[in-house]
């Protein structure tokens, strides 16, 4: 065990939450990073769960005492990574998973060029429009139910809108990562979110079984970027994106 960094970034709504939360369960030796955020906990989250929700004055003076790793806005929030997850995770000999987006992902490659991206696609807009909605939908049932028929809901058509509109944008840094996982079926992704994890462990690695080795690498090499192009420029046109309008490496 090495330490590795594996950054997932996806846009909103893709399943990233979901299928980070299953790798965690299944993968030994592999630390989530929670960030620190100043937006406001959505649904049933909790401070020190999902995410620590701060006060923009805190996350200022984290700034200032050079505590994040990497940082960003997004959507009008700052969100950032603290250093010390990855020096604690490092001092366990444990690997470390960050959930961050496009901005951060690049902020932590430049630091870390070793560090494994995976970017998460949903199947199609439309597809993503769905889970949106589900999700809001759902959000809005736990607010109701802790707050009452008064409480700020968060199923507002704006948000949504806003919502993909940022998806068709982040889509768009697709070329800046190693791997391209589609969230179709959802245990699918999983495995091959696992294989990605074991065939990095393995490539660095000097002891492993040859035969189960084989299969995990393989199973890998197919959520490669340049392997998934084909199905990769499907999903494009549905966000009304073409290759030529994508940033490139
Ligand atoms: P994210 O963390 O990327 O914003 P979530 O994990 O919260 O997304 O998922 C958004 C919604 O989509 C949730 O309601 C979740 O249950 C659902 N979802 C996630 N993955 C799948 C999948 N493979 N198929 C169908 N629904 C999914
Ligand atoms: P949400 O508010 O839906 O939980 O997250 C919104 C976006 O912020 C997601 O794209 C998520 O990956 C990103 N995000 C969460 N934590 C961090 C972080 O620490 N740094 C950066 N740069 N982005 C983050």
């Amino acid at each position: 065990m090495s330490g590795i960094i594996f950054i997932i970034s996806a846009p909103s709504g893709s399943g990233k939450s979901t299928l980070t939360n299953e790798l965690r369960r299944i993968v030994p030796n592999l630390e989530f990073s929670i960030s620190y955020t100043t937006r406001p906990p959505r649904g049933s989250e909790q401070s020190g769960r999902e995410y620590f929700f701060i006060s923009r004055e805190e996350f200022q003076r984290m700034i200032e005492e050079d505590e994040f790793l990497e940082y960003a806005e997004v959507f009008g929030n700052y969100y950032g990574t603290a250093r010390r997850f990855l020096r604690e995770a490092a001092a366990r000999g444990h690997d470390l998973l960050l959930d961050i987006d496009v901005q951060g992902a690049a902020q932590v490659k430049q630091k870390a060029s070793d560090a494994v991206s995976i970017f998460i696609l949903p199947p199609s807009r439309e597809e993503l429009e769905r889970r949106l909605r589900r999700r809001s939908e759902a959000d809005d049932e736990e607010q109701r139910k802790l707050l009452g028929n008064g409480a700020r809901l968060f199923n507002t058509e704006e948000i949504i809108q806003r919502r993909l509109q940022t998806a068709a944008q982040e889509i768009e840094n697709f070329s800046r990562y190693d791997y391209i996982l589609v969230n179709d079926r959802l245990e699918q992704s999983i495995d091959t979110l696992r294989s990605i994890v074991e065939a990095e462990r393995i490539r660095r690695s000097t002891t492993g079984n040859k035969a189960r080795d084989e299969d995990v690498l393989a199973a890998a090499d197919r959520a490669l970027r340049v392997q998934m192009m084909p199905q990769v420029q499907t999903i494009l046109a549905t966000f009304a994106l073409s290759r030529s309008s994508t940033v490139t490496e």
